[in-house]
């Protein structure tokens, strides 16, 4: 597994103790297999609810995408609620809708609650490079309001040159419900309230087995744990541990730089109200500034999740593209991080047999689904399957070419997606 090599926020992470190593055979209601948001998202509104839990994680907590990603705390899922409309049945598709901000929300309780330190800021802007773009964005404003979000405005070319200072955009979409976080130590956090509220976290215990059955045995190097119920968040760094969900899913690289530091007027000059930003083209550029007044730049797509050899050669022409004033700035750190792609950009949630749970691929953006993930995970456990399987009904599809040529198909798809962008067709 990639190391958190060269990462911004595994160098400013909070303080925080290792967990251990599994070394012995437990007992639990729910075993956790993944330390990523997915996973403590589920074992913390589990251990809330009272259950006794076991968090195994391969590496270190927050070692997967969660420690990686951009920080945008993006609503709604990585294809929106219309094309859910188009495709499900209307009470499927109303119980998805009424769930689109809802993991925003339980980030920003968790940080509250449990006086998390991960420099949240509000405000997430779509910026529009087309028109044909600023046009969708009008019509997602259109959507998002119905289905109750009213913290959203609509920007012209002059109201986006007053957030962002690049001349790249014709307009966006401010929403005032979006906003940017320090992704590794909410992770970080959330382990600790977790472990506050009695559940149990062990790192560097990577599963090497999971065998069904009531209980079901989940096996590590060292140990093993015995649960009612277990939870795969594994995501992008899963492998093939459960081969049923390597086959229809495929992990994707993506690249983060961030720049040395800027001071804060520096950093005010080129994002003003402080908003994070994102465009719409297919394969998207995503930036914002951070705590220490840093530019965090991210962009691009490894099909197959392959680590890139020069990160700084894939994203800084993106960066001075988009703020050519920054020529001058030194980059200090680059990484990379998967995450897991679904063939309908849509995530999977379900069961394998009566008591092994799982939710992943949400496709680029899965800071607040993943949090939404692990409510509905407590509720299904509870005996409400309802809104979980809102999502597990929705299709899984395999990607096509199989696994030997699933990657050379996919990026033909994605070159014809940019080629569209670039036309503004
Ligand atoms: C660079 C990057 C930028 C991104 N930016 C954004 C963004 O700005 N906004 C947004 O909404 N989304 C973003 N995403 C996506 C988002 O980060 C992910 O969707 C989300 O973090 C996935 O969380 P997860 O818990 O499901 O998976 P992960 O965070 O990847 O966690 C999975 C964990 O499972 C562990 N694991 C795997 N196999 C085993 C095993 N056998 N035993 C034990 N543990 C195991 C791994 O070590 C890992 O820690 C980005 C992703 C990347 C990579």
């Amino acid at each position: 597994m990639t190391e958190h090599v060269n990462s911004y926020y595994a160098a400013s992470a909070n303080q925080h103790a290792p967990y251990p190593t599994l070394t012995e055979q437990l007992e639990c209601d729910v075993c956790v297999i993944g330390a990523g948001y997915t996973g403590l998202s589920s074992a913390l509104h589990l251990v809330e609810k009272g259950y006794s839990v076991v968090v195994l994680e391969a590496a270190r907590v927050g070692f997967g995408a969660s420690g990686r990603n951009g920080g945008q705390i993006v609503n709604s899922y990585s294809r929106d609620i219309d094309t859910i409309e188009a495709n499900c049945p209307p009470d499927q598709a109303r119980l998805l809708g009424s769930m689109l901000f809802e993991g925003g929300q339980i980030i920003r309780d968790r940080i509250q609650r449990y006086n998390i330190q991960c420099d949240l800021q509000e405000g997430g802007v779509f910026a529009a490079e087309t028109a044909r773009q600023l046009h969708e964005l009008k019509a997602q404003q259109a959507r998002w309001q119905k289905w109750g979000n009213d913290k959203l405005e609509l920007l012209d070319g002059d109201g986006i040159r007053e957030v962002v200072a690049s001349d790249r955009y014709v307009g966006g979409l401010l929403d005032k419900s979006g906003g940017h976080i320090h992704p590794l130590n909410l992770a970080l956090g959330e382990a600790e309230a977790i472990r506050m509220q009695g559940g149990r976290i062990f790192e560097q215990s990577a599963v090497t087995s999971i065998t069904p059955g009531q209980p079901a045995l989940v096996k590590t190097a060292k140990g093993a744990v015995k649960a009612r119920f277990v939870v795969v968040a594994g995501n992008a760094y899963l492998g093939n541990l459960v081969p049923e969900l390597a086959g229809k899913s495929m992990p994707c690289g993506t690249q983060v730089v961030a720049t040395e530091v800027l001071g804060e007027e520096r950093a005010r000059s080129l994002l003003p109200q402080n908003y994070c930003l994102e465009d719409c083209n297919y394969l998207l550029d995503y930036y914002r500034t951070s705590g220490d007044h840093r530019l965090l730049y991210g962009g691009g797509v490894v099909y197959g999740a392959r680590d890139p050899a020069d990160i700084e050669r894939l994203i800084i022409p993106k960066m001075l593209k988009t703020f050519p004033q920054l020529a001058d700035v030194k980059v200090e750190y680059t990484w990379t991080g998967n995450f897991l792609l679904t063939l309908s950009r849509l995530p999977q949630f379900g069961r394998i047999g009566p008591n092994i749970y799982y939710m992943q691929g949400y496709s680029g953006h899965g800071v607040t689904c993943t949090h939404l993930a692990g409510k509905l995970l407590s509720e299904v456990l509870s005996g409400q399957a309802e809104r979980f399987d809102a999502f597990a009904k929705l299709p899984h599809y395999p990607f096509p070419g199989g696994r030997l040529f699933r990657i050379p198909f996919t990026a033909a798809g994605a070159a014809w997606y940019t080629l569209r962008d670039r036309l503004g067709v």
